[in-house]
Parts: C-alpha cells; structure tokens; sequence
C-alpha cells in the first residue's frame, strides 16, 4: 500500500470469498450472494479516472473499474506518479462494504505508451511486417511487465483488427490485411496474460472492414464506419483472430465501434446481440467479460435506458461510461428494477467481471508491487523494442544494393521524420493522438544514423548544402494521429506525402544516390520514384531509432514484409490479397532480402535435423539444395528450378512435422520468394504466397511462387 495510505479496513475480514485457497468458482459465487443490487451495478460500471467528481466517488458509486482514456496521466507523467495514483484509487474500492478491488485499463497498445520513458514498440502494422509471432508475444510480455509495474492490471490491447483499407483512420492498429496473419499474432494476448497483465481483445468484429464510402471531405483518419459484408465474409476475414484470441484464453473482448451491415441495414456492434451473446459468447464459448469502447453505447440509436438496455441485453458486461458514471448506474437500477434487464443477466455479468479479477489476484494484492518500477524503460526491454523495429523494415526497392550503406560513407539526412520521436511513435503515444516532437526519451533515426556513419550533414528541408555526400538518406511520412471522425482538427489528411518531404526527395535524389525511409502507418503515394535507388517502409517503429539503422548499415538484415499491399494509386483502393484483379506497386508480402537464401536455408536444415522424423527428413531434402553449383556469387539462386524444386519438398514435410512450421518454414518458403521477386511477375500469386505460409500450408506457398517465378 502506498505510505500514506490512512486507514485500514477490515470489512470484509474472514468472507468466504476472500479465501485464496478455495476455488474462484466458488469465491465468485459467494460474493455475489453477499452483493446488493448497487453492488453489482457498480462493477459493471467503468469511469474515466478524470471524470470523477471526488475521489470517494469511487466507494459512493461502488465503482468496479476505472480507465486512463488516452493521455489521461497523473499530473507527473512517471512510473512512480502512475503507481501511487493507482493505488489512491484501489485504497477508495477498500473503504467499501465489501471490498471488491478495482481493475484499472489503459492502452498500452505499443507498450506501455501514456508512461513518459517506456518501452515504445512499433505500432502493429510494423510488428505485423516481422511476421514474427513469438517477438510479438515477448512484445506482450514485455509490455505486460511495464504496465504491471505501475499498479496496472488491464490492457485495452491488442487490436485484431484485419484492416482492408489504407483509408481507414486506424489501420496502423492492425497486424495486416490477412486474417491468417493476424491470427498468427494473437500471441500477444499470451505475452500479457502470462505475465499478470489481462489482454482485451478489440474491436470485435469489422472494424478493418468499414467502409471508406461515407467521407466527402478526403480526410483519411475516420473510422467507426459500417462494414458491409455476409455473414460468411465476416466469418472468414474478420472472426478468426478473435476465435483464435478465445481459443487462447483472452479475458476481455471489446466491440468496435462500427456497424455491422448484412444487408439488412447497418446494426452497431454494441447492439449486436447475434455477434455478441450467439457468435461470442455462444459459439465461440468466450468466458471473459465484454468492456464496451469509450461512451460508445451512447451511439446506439435511441434513448439512454434503451443504450443500457439494449446493449447489455446484447451482452455487454461493463460499460465504459466514461464520465456518466451516476446516470448509468442509476438507469442501469431502473431498468433492471422494471425487468426490462433481468437479474440473470446481472448477475452473469458481474459473474464474469469477479472471475477475472479473483483470476488476477486482485483479490489478495490490489496494490502496484513497487520493487519492479525499474522495468520500465528498462534497457533489457528496450533491446527486444529496437529488434522489433529492425525485423519490422520491409526493403521495397534496393536498386545496385544501395543498401546496407557503409559506415564510412559521407550521409546526406532530410525528410520530416528523420529526427522526431513523436512523428516516429505515432498516435497513442504520451497523448491520444499523439504528436510530433522530443515526447519520451529514445533515440531517432537521425541519432541512430549519427551514431554509425563518420560523417553525417542534416538539412529537415535539404536545404543544406548538397555537394560531396556519397548518399542521401530521406526520411519521410505521416505525423501522429490515433482516431476520429475528422474532427479533432486533423481534417484533410490523405494518403499522399507532404510537399515538404516531396521537395526533399527531389531535392537529395536529384543530387545524389539515396534511399527514402517512409515512416508512416500504412502505405503512402510516394509520386515518382525514378530517381530514388532503395526504399524502405519504416512503420511507426517507436522510441528505438537504432532498430531503424541496424539493417540500414547492415548490421542485421532486412527481413520485413509487407503486411499490407502497397497501392499504386487511391482509386484502387480497398486493394487485397486475394482480389480476383490484383495490381500494386508492390504485393502484399513483398520484402527484399539482405541477407544471403543459402545461410537462412543452412540454419533451416541445421534446426530441422534436430526435430522430428519428418523435420530430419524435410533437412535432408534442403541439403540438396545447398551446393554451390546451385548459388550465384551474389548470393542468389542460380539453378532456380533445382532448388524451388527442393524447397517444395521440404515444405510438404515440414507442414507436417511438429517443429513450428511458420518459424522454419518461412526461411524455406523466403527463398522462393527471393526468386519470384526478382522475376517481378505475378504479384497476386506471391501476394497468395504469403497467406498460404500464414495458414500454414507450405507447400502451397511455394508452389504458388515458383509458379510466379515462371
Ligand atoms: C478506442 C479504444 C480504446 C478506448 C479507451 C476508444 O476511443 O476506440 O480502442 O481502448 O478508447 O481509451
């Protein structure tokens, strides 16, 4: 308990369900016999922690939850600060009759990233091009530690959404367009439960789906559309992260905000009973509890009684008011006092809410364990954030392998992006929305540039002059936004890059050789790139600049793919895997390679030969293909149709063995990608390609590329 923590309550001393040795089915059920209506009124209800009138609000209104909605932070924005107002809040939930302690929730959707001086990982369309779920799951737990060490047992994180339009307004929220993708990073939702931390499972269902349609004025960061799909549409692109998030155990699920449209006319998710009490909770058989979005049963047409009503009557369990915390409670009461929500409902609610929080141990330590403050910001987990960013760069263009640039060449750097944390983080970061400047410490691209080559001039607007570099470096992209309906003063915004860094692009790449970074959230129209030898998608890569430069001056590789297809231009846009006309810039899955096919396939076979019978089998046939008559000395494939022949035959071995397919098998099946993208044919089939390994079905994935290649 904090030091200055006042009185001690014994209330509930001796209670049944305060008795850590029995078990929660039976705690859960005792508590509930014990609460009064009120009582189970107010743990369903959750407030916005600056809404509250007065601290004892907290014991008055019996409240169950509370939130930080995005920049929502104590006065002094530090771990410490974060810790102790927790705790002054869990001390109120302690005055009461019973004791029940609060769950506080924050985003921590890229780390634990109110908290000035965390960890800041890539937003998930940059941990979705690593296609690497187990870096996605230690980004979990990770996260989960930082925000533990705060007092923090609940994150509103991850969003699984399945994003099929770069217009949409949170797309950077979403691991990829391919639901087999974002199925591979529910992961996450391990990482944080694992580690203490209670995962939320958001926005249940579509929200990547929403239509772009109803936006005249060309602003590009609305969401909270209408999805118009069929059911079975919905079940094969939207549903699957979040059947595979259940399958995992994930304690929370938050609807979206959109609509769901079957053709029957736009229904909201949080009135969506079909998908939430038969789809959810039904079929899908979720034991947690559903926490609506922020006020968002307020949109569900109608009066307030009927938004309760109707809303937890879908089954909805806690409502995040925010603010109307007494208006809810009190319609809730009255609602339920005229059987119009029964107290089955309730009490099935309430129910889920307690299980969760016995299930955390909130019961027996409300309280932030101070000794692990220091993990946040740790320099530990700062190394795992900086090998996120630097597996999240996709290589889209590396023209006479510009890149990786040596150390000791003379670096021209301009752009908007090179030199900026916010703009490098990205919404949700010590704001809501985020915002451009020095917002937390880290290291920017710039930095990390400067730290590695001996001679580096920056110039923002390349003004500087340009004579005598050997290389130019131009770091473009978007500034910060997190979410909106176009009205929080970010109006306009398009998927276009800004005259500035246009400027700067022409200005470096007609002068000298260079590469173009595009630090952003989903991919931008870049205008002509004749002039510009390599490009790089950065993402939001977070607080580690160094992840930026360690494939830039090739102390790693680049490995990153494409999470999402890359457009050629806005009128073709929803564009997706598995359209039937299919004609981007680059394929969704597309990533060069810096590093050599025959290493990757060694370390393959050297894995393999550990494993199984088949995975020893699956080694065999990839040592075929390593003799050097089959390599160029440039480190490419020579005999394409030796090779691609093997690598067909060690997938369908290894899609069948026990060592992790996804984790090898993407070394095999990257080697035929190799080859397809130099071949440059075919982008729907290698687009394909990269779904298939996704899904699991190896050998698919290579035959489709080596029919590409052809
Ligand atoms: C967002 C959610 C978030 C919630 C709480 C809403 O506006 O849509 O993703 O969890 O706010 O901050």
């Amino acid at each position: 308990p904090p030091a200055e923590a006042p009185v001690v309550v014994i209330n509930a001393h001796g209670l049944p369900y305060l008795n850590a040795r029995k078990p929660i089915k039976e705690r859960v059920a005792d508590l509930l016999t014990r609460m009064t209506l009120d009582e189970k009124i107010g743990q369903m209800t959750q407030a916005e922690r600056g809404a509250l009138a007065k601290q004892s609000d907290i014991a008055t209104y019996l409240l169950g939850s509370l939130l930080s909605g995005g920049g929502s932070t104590p006065a002094q924005n530090t771990p410490q600060a974060w810790a102790d107002m927790i705790d002054a809040f869990q001390l109120q939930a302690q005055q009461t009759r019973l004791q029940v302690p609060l769950i506080y929730g924050v985003d921590a959707v890229h780390g634990h990233n109110n908290v000035v001086g965390a960890t800041i990982f890539p937003h998930n369309v940059g941990m979705g091009a690593t296609r690497d779920p187990a870096l996605v799951e230690q980004q979990g737990k990770i996260t989960a530690r930082e925000v533990k060490a705060t007092g923090i047992p609940w994150d509103f994180a991850p969003c699984l959404c399945v994003s099929r339009d770069d217009r949409w307004g949170r797309a950077y929220e979403s691991f990829g367009e391919d639901p087999a993708l974002v199925t591979r990073m529910a992961t996450i939702v391990d990482g944080l439960q694992d580690n203490g931390v209670l995962a939320t499972a958001k926005h249940y269902v579509g929200d990547g789906g929403t239509e772009y349609g109803s936006s005249t004025n060309g602003d590009y960061t609305i969401d909270q559309g209408v999805t118009k799909v069929s059911r079975q549409e919905l079940e094969a692109i939207h549903l699957p992260p979040f059947v595979e998030a259940v399958k995992r155990g994930v304690g929370t699920v938050m609807p979206s905000f959109s609509s769901v449209d079957f053709g029957d006319g736009p229904l909201k998710m949080h009135a969506h009973a079909e998908l939430i009490n038969n789809v959810l909770k039904g079929k899908l058989g979720f034991k947690g509890f559903v926490i609506s979005d922020w006020q968002a049963i307020d949109q569900i047409p109608g009066d307030y009684p009927s938004d309760v009503r109707t809303s937890i009557n879908a089954g909805l369990d806690m409502i995040m008011v925010p603010y109307a915390y007494p208006a809810f409670t009190g319609t809730l009461k009255a609602e339920v006092e005229a059987g119009r929500v029964t107290m089955n409902r309730v009490d099935d609610a309430v129910a889920r809410i307690l299980t969760q929080k016995f299930e955390l141990g909130l019961f027996e330590h409300p309280y932030a364990d101070r000794s692990r403050i220091g993990d946040v910001g740790s320099a530990a987990h700062r190394a795992v954030a900086r090998t996120a960013a630097a597996k999240s760069q996709v290589l889209l263009k590396n023209e006479g392998g510009l890149l990786p640039l040596r150390r000791d060449a003379k670096v021209y750097v301009a752009g908007s992006n090179a030199d900026d944390i916010g703009n490098q983080t990205g919404g949700w970061t010590i704001t809501w929305q985020g915002s451009p400047g020095p917002i937390t410490p880290g290291t920017t691209i710039l930095s990390a540039i400067r730290s590695r080559a001996s001679s580096v001039t920056y110039s923002r607007d390349a003004s500087a002059d340009l004579a005598g570099h050997d290389v130019g470096v131009v770091v473009v992209g978007e500034t910060p936004y997190a979410e909106g309906q176009g009205d929080v003063g970010r109006a306009g915004r398009t998927l276009n890059l800004s005259a500035a860094d246009r400027a700067a692009i022409d200005k470096v790449c007609g002068a000298m050789k260079c590469a173009v970074l595009v630090v952003s959230g989903r991919p931008l129209l870049l205008g002509d790139l004749s002039n510009v030898k390599a490009v790089v998608a950065s993402w939001l890569p977070g607080t580690e600049g160094d992840g930026v430069a360690d494939p830039l001056f090739g102390a790693v590789p680049y490995t990153g793919r494409l999470p999402f297809t890359w457009f050629r231009s806005v009128e073709q846009l929803p564009i997706n895997v598995g359209d039937a006309t299919y004609d981007p810039l680059f394929p969704y899955g597309w990533g060069l390679r810096t590093d050599r096919g025959r290493d990757r396939l060694k370390a393959a076979r050297d894995k393999l030969a550990a494993g199984d019978g088949l995975s020893k089998a699956a080694a065999a046939a990839l040592t075929l293909a390593l003799p050097d008559r089959n390599w160029n000395a440039d480190g490419s494939v020579r005999d394409t149709r030796a090779v691609l022949g093997v690598l067909g035959t060690a997938a369908a071995l290894l899609e069948r063995s026990k060592t992790d397919p996804y984790a090898v098998g993407d070394a095999v099946v990257s080697v035929a990608r190799d080859v397809a993208q130099r071949a440059g044919k075919r982008p729907d089939l290698q687009a394909s390609a990269d779904h298939e390994l996704a899904a699991g079905n190896l050998r698919k994935a290579v035959d489709l590329l080596t029919q590409s290649a052809r």
